[in-house]
């Protein structure tokens, strides 16, 4: 993704969604803990990678506040339901009583989330209203447009 001999290194932690929302309330403590976590995990990457930390040029630290800030998303979650022995047998209805000709599709509706599981949860609903209006399901093959 970057031009010449840079690269983009990225780490994700497990973290809670409430400990960020409190801290959020102190702008400068919150901004100092994203700092801290940085800064510890540039020391881990430290010890496989010497000398990296001299070398870096740009950090930018995201958390459950700022996935809430850009996505909207419940509690800042960016893929929806984690996927768990509990979320993979859960039912999650597609359509809503009394609301005729409404769906719905994406990462809330499907465990496990991401961008593969809500294009294929659209394609699943659109399998569905194409059998309701009996009518056949067909694809076109577009080429994989270097996907495989
Ligand atoms: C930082 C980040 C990194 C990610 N990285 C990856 C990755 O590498 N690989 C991967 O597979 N997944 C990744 N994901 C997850 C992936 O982006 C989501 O799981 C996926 O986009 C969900 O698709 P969706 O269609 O269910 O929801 P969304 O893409 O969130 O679409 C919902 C749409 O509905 C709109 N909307 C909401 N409310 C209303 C309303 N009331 N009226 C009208 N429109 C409304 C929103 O504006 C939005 O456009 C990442 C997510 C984040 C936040």
């Amino acid at each position: 993704m970057n031009p010449g001999d840079r690269t983009v290194i990225q780490a994700e932690i497990e973290t809670e969604y409430d400990y960020w929302m409190d801290l959020r309330k102190h702008e400068e403590e919150y901004y100092k803990e994203k700092d801290n976590i940085a800064q510890k995990v540039l020391g881990k990457l430290e010890e496989f990678y010497p000398g990296i930390k001299a070398k870096v040029e740009m950090i930018d630290v995201a958390t459950p506040y700022t996935f809430l800030r850009y996505t909207r998303n419940y509690r800042g979650a960016f893929e929806g339901w984690l996927m768990t022995g509990e979320t993979l047998k859960m039912p999650v209805p597609k359509t809503l009583d009394g609301l005729n000709n409404f769906y719905l599709a994406g990462q809330w509706v499907e465990p496990g989330g991401g961008v593969p599981t809500a294009v294929a949860s659209g394609r699943r609903i659109i399998k569905k209203i194409c059998y309701n209006d009996k009518k056949d399901f067909v694809t076109k093959n577009h080429g994989n447009a270097g996907n495989p």
